[in-house]
């Protein structure tokens, strides 16, 4: 009995592989029939969909400027505090104190992604990139600065 009940899981393991192999026989030789890609050799042919969100960024242009006005209504709308808005006072021409982005702190490892705060951003100051290779050793490099050393706002961001 227990014999009889070996062999028939014997013949049913051989007929499982045959049927695998069979399968990949076949995109073996249809090798342009094959869909699945393999990450990470085709980084510089992924295609991600347009709504894959990565991370939040904030774009700046050639001459170092961004448009964020440090207003902090996307640091309010985030649900879990991810984002932490320091700002400080400039001094304009006129002599006046005016409020102006001195950190955008963004702590990845908690963004879930939800687009709430570039939806929130009155003056379309940051964006969700696609970038996903996040992992790091050292927990605290998920904590980014958004706006870049030495950036400005744009003149005519209000
Ligand atoms: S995407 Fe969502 S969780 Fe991430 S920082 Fe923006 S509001 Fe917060
Ligand atoms: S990113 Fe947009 S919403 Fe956030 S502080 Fe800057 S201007 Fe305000």
């Amino acid at each position: 009995m227990f014999l009889k009940k070996y062999i028939s899981e014997v013949f049913g393991a051989v007929g499982s592989l045959l049927r695998g192999m069979r399968t990949t026989g076949w995109y073996f030789v249809r090798p342009k029939e094959i869909i699945t890609q393999q990450y990470p050799d085709n980084r510089d042919q992924l295609k991600l969909a347009e709504r894959f969100r990565g991370e939040v960024v904030m774009p700046h242009d050639e001459h170092n400027e961004h448009a964020c006005t440090g207003c902090t209504a996307c640091e309010l709308a985030c649900p879990n505090g991810t984002i932490k808005i320091i700002t400080k006072f400039d001094v304009t021409p006129e002599g006046k104190k005016k409020k102006a982005l001195d950190t955008f702190v963004y702590h990845l490892e908690l963004c879930t992604m939800c687009n709430l705060c570039v939806v929130a951003c009155p003056t379309d100051a940051i964006k969700m990139a696609q970038n996903f290779e996040h992992s790091v050793f050292d927990r605290s490099k998920l904590t980014k600065k958004l706006n870049l050393p030495g950036s400005k706002i744009r003149e005519g961001i209000e």
